[in-house]
């Protein structure tokens, strides 16, 4: 579990829920017992179960165009501002297919190690909601663009290949808004086409899973490699990452699957951790009491912390699709996928493999910082600043993962503490300027202000005070204030050494240098 104590699932706003054994033993301490008293002591079980997870995911690629016409992918646009008659589903006009979407496609089914297909169809989903103007959606059904390839995740050390059964093409739905005091009355609600035919991909994952914990290192993986391939923003707030899972238990040992149930609108790595193990636990102890789980549909509830069902109007299953008549086949030249091939980037694995022979950091390390392309950017343009690499991979790890997600500012791309920042800071540290217990102040100040280090340094006074005569001073003065503790100190009693350690930093607000803070109490008072 160390791994997430600094690792990007704490930045990509994971909190610290309990880790669950693989199989389940008891149900395990439970956020959420004014909800489900049940759960206030963890009963023993009858029986050992293992939970079977499947997720499917949800991206938005980052194209300028949308997928069938030339209206803008922009988000934050002003409503119904990026919009044409083909995407907001107005009669008689033709859908083109956005070349950019396939090559994007390609690329993700490509570094997730899935075939392409040379050829497949696109069809209609057909389902009457109010944000859909066509009324169906164009998808791909029974030839999507790409099947059978895997992705490699890292539990507890152990490496685990989970499925991914298709990759599919799809246009995004618009976005209805409730309860919104737009025209003096809350009594209407709003439908902003903006986001519709917004090109999606839908990559659906074998249940492969056992635990929340895979499901989280499989979303992060998967989240690393879109971001790696420039293809997604990957923001979960703005919608462009969104995943449902599959859900089912069943006796540890078992082979068969039990009834599962799927869950929706987890719009957070948090909440997806948080739902599956809300859901486990749910159907653990209805199976414990001898009930029968539902197959259905239902929401996770973030100010609750539950799943609940979805209302049945909501639930729209009976899809019916047909193919799309207005779209051709698409049929992908094998000549492409592989100039495609050969254009991708490195990505986390080669990266982390990089990491470890190029700068020489330990393996755990080099996993965190690559985790995301955009903190192992970071990661590197700091080392090209201030050549330590384990000195910067330490602070990158610890300090500014820990910040940024204290800040819930899951983007290392707009912290305020940038490379040059953080690599003047070690510079300081260095040589002297400042010693480590003064860098926390400056870590702060630079976060808060964005200043460079050198102006906090001087702004503040917080120059290290190395002058032998000036340090001696005080560390004379601290013993001759208190003789009882020397006293104590020459009996035998090590721990008085820290107190004085302690006098002495807090005389010089932390600005005596600690070498020399030490080394001059040992030999007056040894003497
Ligand atoms: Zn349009």
């Amino acid at each position: 579990m160390e791994v997430w104590e600094y690792g990007s699932v704490e930045v990509w706003e994971c909190g610290g829920m309990a880790v669950w054994e693989k199989s389940y033993t008891s149900v395990p301490p439970y956020p959420h017992t004014s909800i489900l008293p049940y759960f206030h002591t963890p009963p023993s079980l009858k029986m050992e179960y293992e939970a079977v997870i499947g997720l499917e995911v949800h991206t938005q690629l980052k194209t300028r165009s949308k997928i069938f016409c030339s209206c803008s992918t922009e988000f934050g646009a002003k409503p119904n501002h990026n919009t044409c008659p083909i995407c907001q589903g107005m009669p008689g006009v033709l859908p083109v297919l956005n070349k950019q979407v396939v090559e994007f496609g390609i690329r993700t089914a490509l570094a997730m190690n899935c075939t392409i297909a040379d050829y497949s169809l696109f069809a209609r989903k057909n389902y009457f909601y109010p944000d859909l103007p066509k009324a169906y959606q164009i998808s791909q059904y029974e030839l999507p663009l790409a099947q059978h390839g895997w992705i490699e995740i890292q539990v507890d050390g152990i490496s685990k290949k989970i499925g991914v059964t298709r990759i599919h093409m799809e246009e995004d739905a618009g976005k209805s808004i409730h309860d919104e005091n737009i025209t003096g009355s809350k009594n209407y609600s709003f439908i902003d086409f903006n986001r519709c035919g917004v090109p999606l991909l839908e990559i659906v994952s074998e249940p492969d899973m056992r635990s929340p914990e895979e499901a989280r290192e499989y979303l992060l993986k998967l989240k690393g490699i879109l971001e790696y391939l420039e293809v997604s923003d990957c923001n979960m707030e703005e919608g462009s990452l969104r995943c449902d899972a599959n859900i089912s238990v069943r006796p540890k040992g078992s082979t068969k699957l039990g009834t599962k149930t799927e869950v929706k609108n987890m719009n957070s790595f948090k909440n997806v951790q948080k739902a599956l193990e809300y859901e486990i636990a749910r159907q653990i102890q209805i199976l414990e009491e001898g009930g029968r789980i539902v197959q259905e549909t239902r929401l996770w509830d973030v100010d609750q912390g539950v799943t609940r069902p979805m209302r049945s109007k909501e639930e729209a299953h009976d899809y019916r699709y047909f193919p799309e008549p207005d779209l051709v086949p698409l049929v992908i030249d094998k000549e492409w996928i592989e100039q495609i091939r050969k254009s991708l980037p490195e990505l986390a694995d080669a990266r982390t493999a990089r990491f470890i022979s190029q700068y020489g950091i330990p393996e755990y390390d080099a996993r965190v910082l690559t985790a995301s392309k955009f903190v192992a950017d970071y990661y590197e343009n700091t080392v090209k600043l201030y050549p330590n690499p384990k000195v910067v991979s330490n602070w990158v790890m610890g300090d500014i993962l820990r910040k940024l997600k204290e800040h819930e500012q899951a983007d290392i791309r707009t912290c305020p503490i940038t490379p040059q920042h953080l690599a003047g800071m070690l510079k300081l540290i260095e040589e002297g300027t400042i010693s480590g217990k003064i860098a926390k102040v400056v870590f702060e100040d630079m976060y808060a202000t964005g200043k460079m280090p050198e102006e906090i340094v001087k702004e503040k006074g917080l120059i290290q005070i190395s002058d032998e005569k000036e340090v001696a001073a005080v560390v004379d003065r601290i013993i001759a204030a208190n003789p009882e503790t020397v006293a104590q100190y020459k009996a035998g009693k090590q721990k008085a050494f820290g107190f004085f350690v302690g006098e002495v930093m807090k005389a010089t607000q932390g600005k005596a240098n600690p070498q020399l803070v030490n080394k001059l109490l040992k030999e007056k008072l040894s003497t």
